[in-house]
């Protein structure tokens, strides 16, 4: 395993990391990810998820083999569980026990990165920064040293590069994929895959986020890279933007050789997934090479499909909008719906059909996901 320093934290961290959010499963399956992790040298996690179960489950996992000390912990603060769901807030009556139950459910009194969770608008984040009594706590945590490093999550690289600006803020953690580095401001790829050709799909990165990348290296503001596969979608030529399929080793390259990253946030639900992005250490040059998929593939646009990152939460109705949407895509690769899909969509706790078309969703989604009607789609197509 290859480590980097994690910009102005000074931290050591490898490169290929763990991204907590999708450990579900039982307390077995989480000790068998971390064991794997550890045993390939994995010593940074992320973990913004919420849910009370997959925080105790790393957590005891963590204390069980004694290795707390030994990783890196991104910790959010503004992730919070209410009522069955993720709610992002700033509201300190929710941050304050959402950050203690965190540590509480890690057996630990500190996070090594503590997190400002998820800030994609220019103007909250400046509400934020302007002394409001959610950057108030942040303070007296780092003070308290309960929060060793100061960093943010977002999507948005205007915001990113305001992060970047501010000494506070000591590193980021960036959404990072050949798709997203792409999209331009109007949304429309053609501009990046034109007449140019095929350089201009390689070397087609919109200009904010050359910018941001430029400017964290400057800065020394360390980047973790989350949505590095886009939530798998890239492995698919089906439903990826390129219309080519990228492989694992190729995506944790692409992120891996954008500056200022230091590492890309995994995420594994089994000791194999673990094997197969570690298998980036040993690759070789060929392997690693994205440029001739990407000067090769086929143009398509991608703003508005769902990566399943679950930031559209909460839902008035209940509904598990990343599970669904996932339901649906997967549904829609097939001509008919396969059972094994259908019996999964219809054990929900609440379908698709259960939406009342209110958008709120739609403007927490970063990747502008026409959601209620993707929901209408789904309730036709699974028929509740
Ligand atoms: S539009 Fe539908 S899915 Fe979105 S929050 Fe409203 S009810 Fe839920
Ligand atoms: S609809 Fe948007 S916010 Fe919700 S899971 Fe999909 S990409 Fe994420």
């Amino acid at each position: 395993m290859q480590y980097r320093t994690l910009g102005n934290t000074g931290l050591k961290v490898s490169e290929i990391g763990f991204g907590g959010e999708w450990m579900d499963g039982t307390f077995e399956q989480a000790l068998a990810v971390v064991k794997a992790c550890e045993a390939a040298g994995i010593n940074i996690l992320d973990c913004w998820m919420p849910d009370p179960t997959r925080r105790s489950n790393l957590g005891d996992a963590l204390q069980q083999l004694g290795s707390r000390d030994r990783w890196i912990i991104q910790g959010h603060l503004g992730s919070t569980w209410q009522n069955g769901q993720y709610v992002r807030t700033r509201d300190l009556d929710q941050v304050k026990p959402a950050f203690e139950d965190l540590l509480a459910r890690f057996h630990t009194d500190y996070m090594d990165l503590g997190m400002i969770h998820y800030v994609d608008k220019p103007e909250e984040y400046r509400a934020i920064m302007a002394d409001s009594p959610f950057i108030r706590y942040i303070r007296e945590l780092r003070a308290a040293g309960t929060v060793r490093h100061v960093g943010l999550s977002t999507h948005n690289p205007e915001v990113a590069k305001l992060a970047a600006l501010e000494p506070e803020i000591e590193m980021i953690l960036f959404s990072v994929n050949p798709a997203f580095d792409m999209m331009p401001a109007s949304d429309n790829l053609d501009d990046y895959f034109g007449e140019a050709g095929e350089q201009s799909a390689v070397d087609g990165m919109t200009p904010e986020r050359a910018e941001l990348y430029a400017l964290c290296e400057q800065t020394g503001t360390g980047i973790t890279v989350m949505k590095g596969y886009m939530g798998g979608r890239l492995f698919d030529a089906a439903q990826s933007p390129f219309g080519a399929a990228l492989t694992p080793v190729q995506c944790i390259h692409y992120a891996l050789t954008r500056p200022a990253v230091a590492s890309i946030m995994v995420g594994y639900s089994t000791p194999d997934h673990v094997a197969g992005a570690v298998a980036y250490e040993t690759a070789s040059d060929t392997e690693r090479d994205y440029t001739r998929m990407l000067g090769e593939a086929p143009r398509h646009a991608y703003f508005g499909q769902c990566t399943y990152c679950g930031h559209c939460a909460p839902c008035p109705q209940g509904i598990d909008i990343p599970t669904v949407n996932k339901f649906y895509d997967l549904a829609s690769l097939h001509e008919t719906v396969p059972d094994s899909v259908l019996d999964h969509y219809r054990a929900l706790d609440v379908t698709a059909g259960a939406c009342i078309a209110c958008h709120a969703c739609e403007s927490r989604c970063p990747f502008g996901v026409k959601v209620a009607d993707k929901m209408a789609r789904a309730a036709e197509l699974f028929g509740c």
